[in-house]
């Protein structure tokens, strides 16, 4: 499949010149009598808005490729949790990872070297458990805004002494947004003024009800320093496993997300991979966004060479071409001809399209979205001068949901927006509001890039009545 640039100018209904300048604006440098290859052909034509057959049937290639079959029932195994630590700065997050750490190194395993991969693996009564080695919402938050939900469930820190406080909110909110259960470690047990039930009862505000008090939420008082608590914490993430029934089909060509990826002197490129489903092997060909290539050393979180990993487990990979991004999906290819291929045309769209990423939802397109039924739900992260004008302005925005949409506040929280908030409404396509508030530069910058709608207002019943004629298609365009 190849056409002459005349004819395709031709079919374009443009002038050859005009199609020959596209083509040099994406590197491609031919005369009016050159034959282009398919792919460039369709990369061209989509830029300048044609509508093009052939694109959709080499994504929907690509789909089939990557995606490959359903797994059957009946092939599903237990699959290890993956776990993620957040809460507020110096509750204890870095402490309690690194005193969980510290209690896999058993006899047997004495001498197996620590490696730092982004992620490690914790064994408990023969279950192993995988730990994110970066602690924090804003880690989790910034992967689901890349497109990729790794966390089953999070351990939320909270310090016994202190009590709740405005990040436990936001690690809350962050968590409930992405559908992440909760497992609560209440820290700092050991210290004199730890009050343990005073955190239980702050958190039954935001819809943590302690088991022992009729809810579902486990609650395990833990000292980070003295390792009172541990085993019941790990415990509790076993039993919140089991609840959860988390099973992967491990006989099938291996794919999973890119967690960590650096540029080693002495190895090139290296990446860890977090394996969701099927199992990894050395000498597989291998697909991350737009590179590829074929597994060459498989080393775990002890520094070990392995020949193959399954589901949950994170491995270091060597072998890519080049640097892949951390959020980026992991796949693996029947052949090097296909990955290379597919890695390249991948590469060729990004750089013919001038957008990259996910779109954020806005305000104005909303209604749009709403006939399409392309949502049900309106999001919303809410940022406001004082406690009591977020509150206000969350409970009358709730009320405005009907029959055919649920308005859904993932956040509210005082004080300006950050980027923090921006990550989680691209991650929920949500809307932020501000309520007399400013917001930081950075902030502002990231909304921009990743297209996120911030509506700032001084007047409560002006933010109400944009969501209420959002909701019934009145709203008036903001240009
Ligand atoms: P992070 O900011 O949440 O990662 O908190 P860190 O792990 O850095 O801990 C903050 C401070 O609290 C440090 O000085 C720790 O030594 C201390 N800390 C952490 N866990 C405990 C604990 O269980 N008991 C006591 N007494 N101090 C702790």
């Amino acid at each position: 499949g190849s056409i002459v640039v005349k004819d395709l100018a031709d079919q374009l209904g443009i002038k050859a010149t005009e199609l020959i300048k596209r083509l040099i604006n994406l590197g491609v440098m031919v005369g009016v009598n050159h034959e282009l290859d398919k792919e460039t052909a369709v990369i061209v034509a989509t830029e300048l808005g044609a509508e093009v057959e052939e694109r959709a049937s080499v994504q929907e290639q690509e789909e089939i490729l990557i995606q490959g079959e359903e797994d059957a029932p009946e092939s599903l195994r237990e699959r290890p949790p993956v776990v993620t630590v957040m809460g507020h700065v110096d509750h204890g997050k870095t402490s309690l990872l690194d005193r969980i750490r510290s209690t896999r190194v058993t006899q047997s395993e004495a001498g197996g070297i620590t490696q730092h991969i982004g992620a490690s693996v914790v064994e408990h009564d023969g279950h192993p458990i995988v730990f994110l080695d970066t602690p924090g919402h804003e880690a989790f938050t910034a992967m689901r805004a890349r497109g990729a939900q790794v966390t089953d469930i999070a351990i939320l820190v909270v310090a016994a002494n202190d009590g709740v406080m405005p990040q436990t909110v936001e690690a809350i909110n962050h968590a409930k947004a992405a559908n992440v259960p909760i497992v609560v470690a209440i820290n700092k047990i050991d210290l004199p003024d730890a009050n343990p039930e005073r955190v239980r009862t702050e958190l039954t505000e935001y819809g943590l009800i302690a088991e022992e008090w009729g809810g579902d939420t486990i609650m395990v008082p833990v000292s980070a320093r003295t390792g009172e608590g541990i085993d019941k914490l790990l415990e509790a993430l076993l039993v919140q496993a089991e609840i959860m029934e988390l099973k992967a089909n491990p006989d099938r060509p291996a794919s999973g997300t890119i967690i960590e990826a650096k540029l080693d002197r002495g190895r090139g490129p290296v990446a860890t991979v977090l394996v969701k489903r099927g199992t990894l092997h050395v000498g597989d060909v291998f697909l991350s966004g737009t590179v590829w290539g074929r597994v060459r050393a498989l080393i775990n979180d002890r520094g070990q060479r392995v020949k193959e990993v399954g589901p949950s487990m994170p491995v270091e990979v060597l072998g890519f071409n080049e640097l892949p991004e951390a959020g980026d999906d992991f796949v693996i290819m029947p052949d090097e001809r296909q990955a290379k291929s597919i890695a390249d045309a991948r590469a060729n769209r990004l750089r013919a399209s001038s957008e990259s990423g996910p779109r954020g939802v806005s305000l104005d397109e909303f209604y749009q979205r709403l006939k399409d039924e392309a949502v049900r739900d309106l999001n919303l992260v809410i940022k406001a001068d004082v406690h009591g004008s977020a509150e206000a302005l969350a409970q009358a925005l709730d009320k405005l949901s009907n029959d055919e949409v649920r308005v859904r506040v993932l956040h509210t929280g005082v004080g300006s927006i950050t980027e923090s908030d921006v990550m989680l409404a691209q991650a929920s396509g949500a809307i932020i509001i501000g309520f007399g508030v400013s917001m930081e530069s950075k902030a502002r910058q990231l909304a921009e890039r990743e297209h996120v709608d911030i509506r700032q207002y001084r007047i409560i019943y002006e933010a109400i009545d944009d969501i209420k004629q959002a909701l019934t298609g009145m709203l008036e365009p903001k240009y």
